[in-house]
């Protein structure tokens, strides 16, 4: 049985990709300073699936010797979908969540894809059998996608047909009988840099007149004009994965696509110069409920992971036995219970969609809402527990070596269950979760990976049980019944001048 391993992944990244950072292309990320260390992480992910013990909890035969990751089955039932989600949780444990966009992720979406392609067959047979192509190359290939689907903020009160320069947003310019052009600009590609391809799609609201921009694609990465402009590296600033053991293994990385006149062929064009039909993708299949319940599966896992630091800092701080910190550690624990409880509702609540069966969709919206509001005050919490400790550390790991300044690290960190060494690791380790750069762009990542608030929270007002909600309330009314007709009351004077 042959399957994705680690080194398979790292061979495939040894592309021309354009990658630009700090005013210079970057030559090989695979051993660039900002990124090899997360590259290895991701390469794990696919070194986890291929190890004999894990295959059949990570992977699934598609036939022909193959085996690939689990994200990319179709579940029938309740039963396989939870045997998907084991996969996508043992995946999000091996970084404690904060992979953001590891490969299960558009693979969710593209498997959404499929389970939805009534409506893609609708827009077009060419367009259906496209997306029916590119998920059985992507599936059979195992493949790391990642996507842009928002455009690039620009002036937010105007629509992308709008805006001063008509090919800021990505937009097709031309076509011809092998496909077609697209030039301009998305906002920001989570771990593009380090994935195999890229799916590109339109997600915000178009109207008339706005066809150019009604686009959903996929190309590798390595594509001719294909542009990642990176935003700053917090692995190159993270001098050891001693002192910021996060920001140095898992900065997937932001960065903004640019398009400059990329061919993409018709065979990779799922939807094309079709407003409606930009939007319908993401609401009318499963493609939005899907990818982002495997987000919240993955945030379930962190929300475990910060529980775990919280109460290792309160028993390395000696603040174990406090009551007030354990109610503070209850709050934090129920939050990461809370979030455990939605993925378990969204399955348990799931409904049968054709012949497959899939996550509560409302229960999925009110996740998104909740958990939004939640993260940056479970961030709180955490730096709440943790007081100065966070600060008063060594510059970095070099200083213990140093005799003297090792004497004073150890004279000084002191901590009623740990020596100072394994003291200084675990509040580096919790800095690096709350309050370094890395960890305020993950604060930014959970408010807004799902998009801004007034989009949460009118996705979860449009798809609540308004009908059982609002039924219980006219019962109620009915009980009330209407007030007895005032049997011939004598009129009041004032009201009747009143009008
Ligand atoms: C770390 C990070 C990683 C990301 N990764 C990806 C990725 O991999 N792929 C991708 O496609 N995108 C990605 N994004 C982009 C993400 O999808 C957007 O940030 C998100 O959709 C919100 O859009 P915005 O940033 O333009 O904010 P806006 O929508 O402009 O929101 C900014 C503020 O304005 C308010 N606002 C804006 N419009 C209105 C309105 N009409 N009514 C009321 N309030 C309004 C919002 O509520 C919010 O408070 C990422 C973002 C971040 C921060």
């Amino acid at each position: 049985m042959s399957v994705r391993n680690g080194s398979d992944y790292i061979d495939a990244l040894g592309d021309d990709r354009a990658v630009y950072l700090d005013g210079e292309r970057v030559r090989d990320i695979r051993v660039h300073p900002a990124f090899r260390r997360t590259v290895g992480s991701f390469a794990r992910l696919y070194d986890f699936q291929a190890a004999p013990e894990n295959l059949e909890l990570m992977t699934f035969d598609i036939g022909n010797g193959r085996r690939t990751n689990r994200a990319w089955k179709l579940p029938h039932s309740y039963a396989e979908l939870v045997e998907r989600r084991r996969a996508l949780e043992a995946w999000s444990s091996l970084n404690c969540g904060w992979l953001g966009r590891s490969p299960d992720h558009v693979a969710s979406t593209l498997s959404a894809m499929v389970m939805g392609i009534d409506l893609f067959e609708r827009h077009g047979p060419a367009r259906a059998k496209a997306v029916l192509d590119y998920y059985h190359h992507a599936r059979e290939n195992d493949l790391f996608v990642s996507y842009v689907i928002q455009n690039p903020q620009a002036d937010r009160g105007k629509t992308a047909g709008e805006q001063k320069n008509k090919h800021l947003v990505a937009s097709v310019v031309d076509e011809d009988t092998a496909g077609i052009t697209v030039r301009g600009a998305k906002m920001l590609g989570t771990s593009s840099v380090m994935s195999d391809e890229l799916f590109v799609a339109n997600i915000q609201p178009l109207g008339r007149g706005e066809e150019a921009y009604a686009l959903s694609f996929a190309l590798p990465i390595g594509s001719r004009g294909l542009t990642l402009m990176s935003r700053k590296s917090y692995e190159a600033e993270a001098r050891s994965s001693f002192d910021y053991p996060l920001s140095a293994n898992f900065d997937e990385n932001d960065a903004i696509v640019y398009f400059d006149d990329v061919k993409v062929p018709w065979e990779r064009v799922f939807v094309y110069r079709d407003t409606d039909m930009a939007r319908a993708q993401w609401h009318d299949t499963p493609m939005h409920v899907y990818q982002n319940y495997q987000s919240q599966v993955r945030l379930m896992v962190k929300m475990r992971f910060l529980a775990g630091v919280a109460r290792r800092l309160a028993e390395t701080s000696g603040l174990i036995d406090m009551p007030a910190v354990k109610t503070k550690l209850g709050e934090l624990s129920a939050e990461a219970s809370m979030v455990e409880a939605f993925v378990l509702a969204m399955e348990a609540g799931g409904a049968g969609y054709g012949d497959y069966f899939l996550p509560s969709r409302s229960l999925l919206y009110a996740a998104q809402v909740k958990t939004q509001d939640m993260y940056p005050k479970a961030v709180a919490r955490l730096r709440d527990l943790a007081g100065g400790g966070v600060i008063m550390l060594p510059s970095s790991v070099r200083d213990f070596e140093d005799p003297y300044l090792r004497s004073i690290i150890d004279a000084t960190q002191v901590s009623p269950v740990r020596d100072a060494t394994e003291r200084v690791r675990l509040f580096r380790m919790a800095w690096d979760a709350v309050g370094s750069e890395f960890a305020s762009r993950h604060v930014q990542y959970e408010m807004f990976y799902s998009g801004a608030s007034h989009i949460t929270t009118a996705n979860a007002y449009r798809t609540f049980d308004w009908g059982t909600a609002l039924h219980m309330v006219d019962d109620i009314e009915a009980l009330q019944g209407t007030p007895p007709l005032a049997q011939s009351a004598p009129a009041v004077p004032s009201l009747i001048a009143s009008g």
